[in-house]
């Protein structure tokens, strides 16, 4: 494999600079890849910054990838070179324990390979992300892209898409179901999207007057300021489930009393410290707070289809790579519209 060309962080407290590193050879049920766009999760942010505590440096981000096959190892079924494949949070699994057995490889026992800062199962390396020209992943994890997509838009669907099209699923929104977002950027405009699209009535939360009628546009049935203690108050005890995609500390409680009874609260957004909530407002009404994260290789791809099926793909800010440093602070302020992409042609 011929050198790579990325973005890399040198510690918590740096900026991304450019950086040259190699990636390992294709084996014979790996591709290699060519990437053409790369999605900005604020998860690239919390890992950047070691806000979880478990980045490893240098740091090359991204898990939101798509791009040409330029590569097939001898026994790869599923890709041709010139293709096109989408790589997205994880990489490889054990591949034999019942998670993995089931196609839910992010639950795999042992722990899934993620893309960037984790140690590479075939040769012990530390992956590096897709903020990068080259990826090489075994063929399971790599994903067909409806031919009807547009390819910058398609790479949020690999992390915030399944990351909200699954407990969406899971948790059955549909007709008749009330379902709440919290927050509205990456994930939660894919949320609403999705909810909108599986029939449910969807009402966006938000911190921001300010993007009132994109979440309209987007598909909000409603949308709710979430610091107007009275429009809070006039939706109690009425959600079905409510998916909270908020990347900063926050307490739930506001949301909790507006379940239903035997409702859920599902968490995916992970701020660097726990949420607070008081156990009142789960025991008054047999409430459950539940944790969601991205999805398995199937469901994924199912989640691609889908997409391919009803036309949905992010509403994109398309930027150069030089411009990642930026967009990192953009995503603080709370100003992104509403996923970052960088076009890799921008590091020839
Ligand atoms: P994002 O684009 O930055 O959106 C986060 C949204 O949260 C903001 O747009 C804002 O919405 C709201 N928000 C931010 N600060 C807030 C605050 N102080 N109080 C209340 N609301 C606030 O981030 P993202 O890429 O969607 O990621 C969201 C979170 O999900 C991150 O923590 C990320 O790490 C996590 N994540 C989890 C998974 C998983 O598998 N579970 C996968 C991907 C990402 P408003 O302006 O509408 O209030
Ligand atoms: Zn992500």
């Amino acid at each position: 494999m011929p050198s790579s060309k990325g973005y890399a962080t040198h510690s918590a407290t740096s900026a991304l600079v450019p950086f040259t590193f190699s990636r390992r050879e294709p084996g014979p049920t790996e591709i290699a890849v060519e990437l053409l766009y790369c999605g900005v999760c604020h998860s690239d942010l919390h890992m950047a910054r070691n806000e979880w505590g478990q980045s490893i440096y240098p740091l090359v981000p991204g898990h939101e990838m798509v791009g040409r096959v330029t590569h097939v190892g001898s026994a790869v079924k599923k890709f041709k070179a010139g293709g096109v494949a989408a790589i997205g949070v994880i990489v490889d699994s054990c591949r034999h324990c019942p998670p993995c057995m089931r196609g839910e490889e992010h639950f795999c026992e042992e722990g899934a390979t993620l893309t960037y800062a984790a140690k590479d199962r075939v040769d012990g390396s530390i992956t590096m992300g897709g903020y990068s020209n080259n990826y090489v992943v075994d063929e399971r994890f790599a994903h067909h892209v409806p031919s009807n997509l547009n390819l910058a838009a398609v790479g949020p669907l690999l992390c915030a898409g399944i990351t909200t099209y699954s407990p969406l699923r899971h948790w059955k929104a549909g007709p008749g179901k009330k379902v709440g977002i919290v927050g509205l950027g990456g994930l939660g405009h894919m949320a609403l999207k999705f909810a909108h699209s599986f029939g449910a009535h969807a009402v966006q939360f938000t911190t921001s007057p300010k993007k009132s009628e994109d979440a309209l546009r987007l598909g909000a049935d409603e949308v709710v300021l979430s610091t107007d203690a009275n429009a809070m108050q006039a939706q109690a005890h009425s959600f079905d489930l409510i998916l909270d995609t908020v990347s900063a500390p926050h307490s739930l409680d506001d949301y909790l009393t507006l379940l239903k009874q035997d409702a859920t609260m599902t968490l995916v957004g992970l701020p660097e410290k726990p949420p607070s909530f008081s156990v009142f407002h789960l025991i008054g009404r047999r409430a459950s707070i539940a944790g969601s994260m991205i999805g398995g290789m199937i469901e994924t791809q199912q989640m691609l289809d889908y997409c391919g099926q009803h036309n949905i793909t992010a509403d994109v800010e398309v930027i150069p790579i030089q411009k990642i440093n930026e967009a990192f602070e953009r995503l603080l302020k709370q100003d992104v519209k509403y996923r970052f992409v960088i076009d890799m042609d921008s590091l020839k």
